[in-house]
């Protein structure tokens, strides 16, 4: 249904619209010259995020929760396109918590599922993640890569969305786009390595705490380039289901982050110290690159490298805020 050029003048839900991507997606859904309703529960999104939007008349903000089947169904209502983002994204959750990746991951897209059938809602965007692949073989990743076997709860989380959508994409004639994202970062980020190193030196400028051996290889992409290849795939491709990698075609590491963010805040003598290992935690892939091929053949193509986007990142996280109040 969504042909090129038509991401306009459509009426948009987008799940997790307050949080860290989520917000992005609206920013430019909106510029766009869409009618933007944000569904977001504010556990990790945050209000500062969207409410430059709050007086724009195409603009609407439902605090709920895809746990709650009625308020999703309500949210569903002349809805063209759901961006679904909402999600528990703490990879590292999972070791502890068992339960969480499966409700507010799992049940929360079956909830918006069958919200989107009862209420005749027939496309959806969904953020899934290079975690479904678990440790590849094959680096970079295609697409078309398996078996898929995920390591973590998260992944496996994500995977059993995205076998949802696919059987809901054939069974109820709905369109799907399942991104698998890299490591997305920039200026809104509030959890990752990089907030966490910032954090974690601005409490202890001398010494950091770095999790693994340091030299866990991973390929980093910008929000904007992440935001820009969604719009550009759902826009350029109209398949029942279909699926892109993004991400960028590099990588990096910890102990590089660490020496880029120890640059940036100007520190020196900084002693790293690693908890060992070839993983930070249990569920940890050390390698990812994702290959592109595929949005890349369609003619897009991603602008900076990781150790690029880090930089800017860092930059732009440590210039907006007083590094204490990180
Ligand atoms: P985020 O935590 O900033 O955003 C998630 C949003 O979903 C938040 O606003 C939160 O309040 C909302 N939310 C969570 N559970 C909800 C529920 N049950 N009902 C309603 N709202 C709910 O995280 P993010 O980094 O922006 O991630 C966005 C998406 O991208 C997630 O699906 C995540 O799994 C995926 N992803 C992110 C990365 C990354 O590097 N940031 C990588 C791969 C995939």
């Amino acid at each position: 249904m969504v042909a090129e050029d038509s991401l306009s003048d459509i009426s948009i839900l987008v799940t997790g619209g307050a949080g860290f991507i989520g917000s992005y997606v609206v920013d430019r859904l909106l510029k766009m010259n869409n009618k933007v309703t944000v569904f977001d529960n504010m556990s990790s999104g945050r209000m500062d995020f969207i409410s430059c939007h709050l007086d724009n008349p195409d603009f609407r903000l439902i605090e709920g929760d895809l746990m709650d089947t009625d308020a999703t169904c309500s949210a569903c209502r002349d809805i063209d396109l759901v961006f679904h983002i909402a999600a528990n994204p703490d990879v590292r959750l999972g070791a502890t918590d068992t339960r969480v990746h499966f409700d507010h991951n799992i049940t929360a897209t079956y909830n918006l599922l069958e919200a989107m059938r009862k209420k005749d809602v027939r496309n959806i965007a969904f953020t899934s993640t290079s975690t479904v692949y678990g440790e590849a073989t094959i680096i970079p990743t295609p697409e078309n890569y398996g078996p898929l076997v995920p390591i973590s709860l998260y992944g496996a989380s994500k995977l059993a969305c995205e076998a949802l959508i696919t059987s809901y994409s054939h069974t109820f004639d709905m369109h799907s786009w399942i991104f698998r994202f890299a490591n997305i970062i920039g200026d809104r980020g509030t959890h990752g390595i990089i907030v966490d190193f910032i954090e974690k030196l601005c409490r202890t400028p001398q010494a950091l705490e770095i999790l693994g051996d340091g030299c866990q290889s991973k390929s980093y992409l910008h929000v904007h380039e992440c935001v820009d290849a969604m719009m550009f795939a759902v826009s350029m491709s109209d398949e029942g289901v279909n699926i892109f990698n993004i991400g960028s075609e590099d990588a990096t590491n910890p102990t590089r982050i660490a020496e880029i963010i120890v640059e940036e805040m100007g520190l020196s003598d900084v002693k790293f110290n690693y908890t060992g290992g070839s993983r930070g935690w249990k569920g940890d892939v050390p390698k990812m690159m994702l290959g592109i091929d595929k949005l890349k053949g369609m003619g897009w193509k991603n602008k900076w490298e990781s150790e690029r986007s880090v930089r800017e990142t860092v930059k732009s996280l440590l210039g907006k805020k007083d590094t204490k109040e990180i």
